[in-house]
């Protein structure tokens, strides 16, 4: 199962789960600020890129100084404050992680691809208001622009999954027969995999092709990268 939801140490509350994109549903949040604090904010590749974009920075200086856990994660201050929280709100509003997109809703999935979503209990002191009527579900993601992040979501879950299972059993190009076949399965290093610019630099430096500069070309090289890297023997 996966989700995309606001983690801590304690399960969230829920208010109610097992929506679809058909239940009524609808949020207009009044930016308190409460809800970017006391967090985990669990990102991927096409997020951390969204937000380098934002920043105009790479995708391994955006690992490096805003996230733990080499991109897993988005780094919270000594007063557990999220690094991008502002007094005016978020600093990256327009690129904000999926989660910050959803909430107070978390999306669950299954590798059958099934999909159905949680309404998390407010924080104590959210301003949020329901706004009742017959809005759907769908509708607020539509509000939140959330179909890209989405779609990164789930393209990326299965080759994430594969790919740690291939790191923690060594995977590597010991079996290479020459130095061309050694270089072309060399496996990013140290993380690498997780950072798209540096992951898809190597990608391209071993087959001579001009780097990406569009994000959603740059993800799609990634994951073929990714792909290549996980079918090697
Ligand atoms: S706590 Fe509620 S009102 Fe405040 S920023 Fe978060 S969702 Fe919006
Ligand atoms: S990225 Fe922005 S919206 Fe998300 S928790 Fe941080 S400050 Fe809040």
């Amino acid at each position: 199962m996966s989700h995309q939801e606001t983690d801590r140490a304690t399960p969230l509350p829920l208010r109610r789960t097992g929506l679809d994109r058909h239940t009524p549903f609808s949020f207009s949040c009044m930016r308190c600020l409460q809800c970017c604090q006391s967090k985990k904010i669990q990102v991927n590749p096409y997020e951390i890129a969204r937000l380098a974009g934002n920043l105009g920075i790479s995708t391994t200086e955006c690992i490096a100084r805003f996230t733990t856990k080499n991109g897993s994660y988005l780094k919270f201050d000594n007063e557990n404050r999220c690094i991008f929280l502002g007094s005016d709100g978020c600093r990256v509003h327009a690129d904000r992680p999926l989660v910050c997109r959803l909430y107070p809703l978390g999306r669950h999935c299954n590798d059958r691809g099934d999909e159905w979503f949680s309404e998390i209990e407010p924080e104590a002191g959210c301003r949020g208001e329901s706004n009742g009527g017959e809005v759907s579900l769908e509708r607020y993601l539509e509000s939140q622009e959330v179909h890209a992040y989405l779609d990164a979501a789930d393209s990326y879950l299965k080759l994430l999954w594969e790919m740690m299972a291939l790191l923690e059993q060594g995977g590597d190009n010991e079996d290479a027969t020459d130095a061309t076949e050694a270089e072309e399965h060399l496996l990013p290093e140290n993380g690498e995999w997780m950072d798209m610019d540096a992951a898809v630099r190597i990608y391209c430096q071993q087959r001579e092709l001009p780097f990406p500069l569009d994000i959603e070309d740059k993800m799609r090289m990634h994951q073929n990268a990714l792909q290549f890297w996980i079918q090697q023997p």
